[in-house]
C-alpha cells in the first residue's frame, strides 16, 4: 500500500483565481451584454517583441540542421545565456556574481517552490503578509507550515504584516526565524523597500544566521533610484541571500518560460551537528538531478532580451504597462481612494472604501461597474480590506475601467 503525502490534504480546496473565475463566469452568464474588464490578471498581454521572436526563429532553424542541432544542454543553462546574465544583470551594476552561481530554470514559481527541497523541515519560515501564495503553499506541502487556523494563518509560519499602518515596511520578527521570503517590488501590494530598508533585513540575517529568499520577479518595473534591483546591492547579502529572477513579467515570457536563480557560493546552511554546507552545492545537485535544462530555443530568446534592440523593445513594453499603472493610480487617487504601489511595480493595491471587505468590494466592482480585481484577502489575512488591480491590460481597457471606477460613490 502506498501512502500519500498528507500535507497535501491540508491545502484548502479552492484556489483564489478559480473562485474569481467562477464569480465572473456566473455574472457573464446572467449578463451576457455586459463588457467586463479584467484588471485582476497577473499575466502580461503584450506579445513578445521582434528581437526575441527573431532569436527564437534563428534557433528553430539551428534545430533543423544536423550541424547545429542541440539535444540535452547543461542543466544550469548554456554559457551564452549565463554569461550574458552575469555581465548585464550583475557585473554592469558592479555586483560580484559568477557564472557558477546562476541556475537557469523554467520559472520562478518552480524555483521559489522547489528551493524547499534543500532546506530542513524544522526551519521556522517567515512570510510577509499579504504574500505571493506559492511561498506558503509549498511550505504546507513539505510540512513546514503546520495547521491552518480559523484566522487564516498556518500555525507554524511567522506572518509579518505589511499594511498601510506600517507603510508596507515589514518589521523584523520578534520570534526566532530561520528563513524569510522577501519579494520586492512586491506582489501583491506593489510596494518596495529602499536600500536602507532592505539593509535592515540583510543585517538581521547576518546577525541571526537567517536565510533570505529574495524574489525579484518585478525588478524591471523599478523607476525610483533608491530602490534596489538586486539584494546583492546590499553589503553582506552574498552571505545570506538567494535571489530569484524571471523573464516572465520582465520580457513577456509567462508562456515562454525562463527564469534564473542566484545561489552565491558564500551562502551557508548548517547540518544538525553545526557543520557548514554551501547551498550552491546542494542546489546544483538538486537542479542537475531533477531538471534537464530550459530548451535551447527559449534560452536564445532570453539571451536576446539583453541585446541593444531587445532592451529597447522590452523597455517600451514596460513603459506601456507603467503608463497604465499611472492612469489607475492617479485616477483612483483623484476620487479620494487610498492607493498604494504602481510606481515601481505593475500592481496597484487599493484600500476598500467604506470599510468594505475585500470580497465585498470585489462583488461591488463586478456587479455595478463590471470591473474585475483580485480580493486582497486572497493573499493573506493582512490583505483583508484591500483589492489588487494590475497594469497588464490594454491602454483602452485601463482607461475605460478607471472611468468606471470614478463612479464609485465613497
Ligand atoms: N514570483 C512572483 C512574486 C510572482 O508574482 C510570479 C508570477 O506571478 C512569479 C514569481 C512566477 O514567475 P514565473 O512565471 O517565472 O514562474
Amino acid at each position: 500500500m502506498a501512502f500519500i503525502n498528507e500535507n497535501y490534504t491540508k491545502l484548502p480546496g479552492s484556489y483564489l483565481f478559480s473562485d474569481i473565475a467562477k464569480k465572473v463566469n456566473e455574472f457573464k452568464a446572467a449578463h451576457p451584454e455586459a463588457n467586463v474588464i479584467r484588471l485582476g490578471i497577473g499575466d502580461v498581454t503584450k506579445p513578445l517583441p521582434s528581437a526575441i521572436i527573431n532569436a527564437m526563429h534563428a534557433a528553430v532553424d539551428e534545430m533543423a540542421d544536423a550541424s547545429t542541432f542541440r539535444g540535452y544542454g547543461p542543466e544550469q543553462g548554456y554559457d551564452f545565456l549565463v554569461n550574458t546574465i552575469v555581465e548585464n544583470d550583475y557585473k554592469a551594476r558592479g555586483l560580484d556574481i559568477s557564472a557558477d552561481e546562476i541556475f537557469v530554470s523554467d520559472g520562478s514559481k518552480s524555483d521559489t517552490g522547489n528551493i524547499g527541497d534543500i532546506l530542513g523541515l524544522d526551519n521556522i519560515v517567515a512570510v510577509t503578509d499579504p504574500v505571493y501564495p506559492v511561498y506558503v503553499d509549498t511550505n504546507v506541502m513539505s510540512g513546514r507550515a503546520g495547521e491552518l487556523q480559523a484566522n487564516g494563518k498556518w500555525n507554524k509560519l511567522v506572518y509579518i504584516p505589511c499594511t498601510s499602518e506600517n507603510d508596507f515596511v515589514p518589521s523584523l520578527p520578534t520570534e526566532k526565524v530561520d528563513i524569510v521570503y522577501l519579494c520586492y517590488p512586491n506582489n501583491p501590494t506593489g510596494t518596495t523597500l529602499t536600500k536602507d530598508q532592505l539593509k535592515v533585513w540583510v543585517d538581521y540575517a547576518l546577525q541571526n544566521k537567517v536565510l533570505i529568499l529574495f524574489d525579484g520577479a518585478y525588478k524591471e518595473f523599478i523607476t525610483e533610484s533608491d530602490v534596489p534591483h538586486s539584494i546583492y546591492e546590499i553589503e553582506g547579502a552574498r552571505e545570506v541571500a538567494i535571489e530569484f529572477r524571471s523573464f516572465s513579467k520582465t520580457a513577456g515570457f509567462t508562456g515562454t518560460r525562463c527564469a534564473y536563480t542566484v545561489v552565491p557560493k558564500t551562502v551557508m546552511g548548517y547540518t544538525k551537528t553545526g557543520e557548514k554546507v554551501s547551498y550552491n552545492k546542494l542546489w546544483n545537485r538538486r537542479h542537475t538531478t531533477k531538471f534537464n535544462g530550459v530548451p535551447y530555443i527559449i534560452q536564445r530568446a532570453a539571451e536576446a532580451c539583453f541585446s541593444a534592440e531587445g532592451k529597447k523593445q522590452i523597455k517600451d513594453i514596460i513603459d506601456y504597462y507603467m503608463n497604465n499603472a499611472k492612469i489607475i493610480r492617479e485616477g483612483l487617487t483623484s476620487e479620494g481612494l487610498q492607493v498604494y504601489g504602481g510606481v515601481n511595480s505593475p500592481y496597484i493595491w487599493v484600500k476598500t472604501p467604506k470599510g468594505m471587505t475585500s470580497w465585498g468590494f470585489f462583488d461591488y466592482l463586478l456587479n455595478d461597474l463590471h470591473v474585475v480585481g483580485t480580493p486582497g484577502v486572497g493573499f493573506g489575512p493582512s490583505g483583508e480590506g484591500y483589492l489588487r488591480l494590475t497594469a497588464f491590460g490594454t491602454l483602452e481597457n485601463t482607461k475605460e475601467a478607471v472611468s468606471r471606477l470614478k463612479k464609485i460613490s465613497i
